[in-house]
Formats: structure tokens, sequence, C-alpha cells
């Protein structure tokens, strides 16, 4: 079966999850799909294919070699977005794309002029939607492309290699997806997710995550009578505000800058709620910022009378590059097998988090390796059939690669 193919298939399937469920998966309609995959995974011939109750699926590759090579992973998510629907998805193939407007359907329109980025894919196949859904590259083009690679080496024995697992899971959209990965079970000593973006790019450097949660005490009296007497938490609410660095919210910071970021107020004169967001790639960064958070609560209560501000601030993610940079070689091989497969390696911080930074911090170094999908989450998402084929051909190249890793 060809890699399109493959990926089309997979796109047939509403797998969208539901932040709002407490069930895992979040959606039945997941475990639909999931069951569909894990039988895909047999027939195709991998061994140990596993797939546990809540939806995480799991399957191996046997070594072709007899040295000791490290057992190394791959891992994506079935699940799709929440920002657009995921059901009745049509995807249409775009061959030797031109670089003119994309009709989608009637009224819609998929033009370079608003993404500039599909100039890059000029000459290439590309997968696109109807407009009426999105198309879930993110992250199917990644299963694809690990099934595809699985495939290959499969029917090329004479291409030496270590034990290769393979992992699917569920909700990763609504930041779940790493929360039942069996790391044990899975048992690689390093492994990458394929949920990355566009060709080459490479990341291992998320924010670091904190939610602090401020509270504020007012005193509400009438206000004709209130002189020397109100306390008014909407205004102790904009003066704690102001205390924070104006210019370091995601409005003005991009990069490696770190922000504060004021998620809602909820105020009246008697009380106020501020809710905020801390990030920071740089650890010692990301404790100075919270250590800030701690000092304007302390000049407030100085100012307005102990127990007027409290605040309760809790650490959510770290950067998982603090657990890959002792295991730099997880990254040289990934650039390595990128170059032989003649693809540039962009290496990008992400500015939020992944399922890879909480596998890396439960003792499995996961960076993220690009899948091919262009703007995710909405109507205009398409990936490129070529860009997929490198992707596969990057996992093969990395297959191989470990296995000369200890010479
Ligand atoms: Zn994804």
């Amino acid at each position: 079966m060809e890699i399109a193919e493959r990926f089309i298939n997979y796109t047939k399937f509403d797998t969208q999850s539901a932040d709002e469920s407490e069930t895992v998966p979040s959606t039945a309609k997941q475990l639909v799909f999931a069951k569909y995959l894990k039988e895909e995974l047999e027939r195709e011939g991998l061994k140990e294919v596993e797939m546990d109750e809540k939806g995480y699926i799991y399957a191996t590759l046997p070594a072709t070699t007899t040295k000791k090579v490290p057992t190394i992973g791959f891992i994506a998510h079935y699940d799709t977005a929440l920002d657009a629907s995921g059901a009745n998805i049509k995807a249409r193939i775009v061959k030797n794309y031109d670089g003119s407007d994309i009709q989608l359907n009637e009224n819609m329109v998929s033009s370079p002029k608003q993404f500039p980025e599909l100039l890059k894919h000029k000459g290439e196949d590309l997968i696109v939607t109807d407009g009426t859904t999105l198309l879930g590259a993110d992250d199917k083009a990644g299963i694809a492309e690990i099934v595809q690679a699985m495939c290959y080496l499969r029917d090329h024995p004479e291409v030496e290699h270590g034990k290769i697992r393979i992992g699917f899971n569920p909700d990763e959209e609504i930041g779940r997806g790493a929360h039942h990965f069996d790391v044990e079970k899975f048992g690689c000593e390093w492994a990458y997710t394929m949920d990355g973006g566009d060709l080459g790019q490479l990341e291992y450097e998320n924010f670091n995550a904190a939610g602090a949660k401020v509270h504020i005490k007012g005193l509400s009296v009438h206000p004709g009578y209130a002189k020397g007497r109100m306390v008014n938490a909407s205004r102790l609410a904009i003066e704690f505000n102001r205390m924070l660095p104006q210019d370091e919210i995601p409005e003005t910071t991009e990069g490696y800058e770190g922000f504060y970021h004021l998620l809602g107020i909820d105020s009246r004169c008697e009380e106020a709620t501020l809710n905020y967001i801390i990030r920071d790639h740089d650890r010692d960064k990301f404790e100075k910022r919270k250590k800030m958070m701690e000092n304007c609560v302390k000049t407030m209560n100085e100012k307005y009378g102990e127990g007027t501000v409290e605040m309760k601030m809790n650490d959510q993610y770290y950067n998982m590059k603090e657990k890959i940079d002792p295991n730099i070689h997880v990254i040289d091989l990934v650039v390595k097998a990128m170059q032989e497969a003649e693809v540039t390696p962009l290496v990008q911080p992400i500015r939020g988090g992944t399922d890879g930074a909480q596998l890396s911090f439960k003792g499995l170094p996961c960076p993220n390796i690009f899948a091919g999908g262009v703007n995710f989450h909405g109507p205009y998402e398409f990936v490129s059939i070529q860009v997929m084929e490198k992707a596969m051909q990057v996992i093969v190249n990395i297959s191989r690669l470990t296995a000369g890793y200890n010479d």
C-alpha cells in the first residue's frame, strides 16, 4: 500500500477527542479507529501488537541484527483537534501543485496569498480537505509514516536495525496523550513523536510552565460613604497586573522569550481572582518569573494589609531539553538521518508543551520530528505526499543509524 492511500484511509475515521470528558479515551469513537489500526498492524506482520482498554496501541518490529543495539520507539497520536470538525473528512489529492489557488469547495479557497507556505510545495502532490473539516494530518500523517516505515523495513531485512517499538495514543489534543502511556511496557531507551509540522522540523525544547491563581480580598462599602474604608478588589487586581513587566506577554514575545499571560479576571469590589500562566524555556528565568509573582503578592500585602492578596501557584510541565541534553545522541541521530534523506533540519523551540515533554520526564527522552501537516486544526490543513515520504525515510534512517550507534 502507498503512504497516501494508507493516510487517506485513516482520515475516514472521526477520532476527535473531547476536553470535558472524563473517560479514557475521551471519546468512544477513538476506539473504533484504534481497533482498525491494531488489525492493520497485525495484517502487516508486526509483532507483539497490543491494545489496552484505554486505546493505547503498542507493537514491535523485531531486530534484524544480532548486535546489541538500543531499542528505540516511534510515537504518534490518532485523535484530532477540537477546533474543527473531524467527521466525514473528504480528503482529496491535488497532483503536481502549480502554486495557484486551490478551490476547496464552492466558497472556499486555499490561497498562497493567505498561506505562503503552500509555495514551498510547488510540484508536489498535496492532500487537502473539502473545506468543511480539518484533515487530521495532525497526527494521522505521523501514523501513516511510522507504519509505512515499518513495512519498508519488514520488506528489506538486509537493512540492519535493532528492535523497534511503535506506540499510538488517543487524547493528545486535550493534553492527556502521555498520561496513560506505559513507558515501562514500551521498553525503549528513547523515542520520537512524529507530530511536528512541515519538512525538516525538529523540536526538543519546550516551555517550562506554571499556573497561578491570585485571589484578592476587598471590602465593599456604599461608594458614597467609602472614604478611608472601601478596599476595591477590582482596582487592586488592575494594580497587581500593572506590577508585572508589561512587555513580557504573549502578544509581544517570540522564540525563546518567556511571558506572563493573564488568562482572565473575575472581579467585583468585594473580591477578585486573576488567572495567570507563566512560561519560559530557561529554567532559571522561569524560577525568577515565579519569584516575581511572589514579590508582587508581598508588595501588595505590605501596602494593603497581610492576607489581602493570596496566590496559589503550581508547576504544570517542564522543558524536555533538560532530559535530552544528557542524551544528545538522540538528536545527533535525527540530524544525520535527515541529512541522509536530503532534508535540512530546522531546530525550533516549541512555545508550548508536547506529549514528548511529559514522556521525557517519565524517563523516555522523546523529541518531536516533522510529520508534514501544515495549517493544523482547521479546514486549510494540508499535507504533501512527498514530505510524508521524506518523514518515512527519516524513520528508516534513524532505525538503521541506531544499529551503528555503538560502533
Ligand atoms: Zn499533533
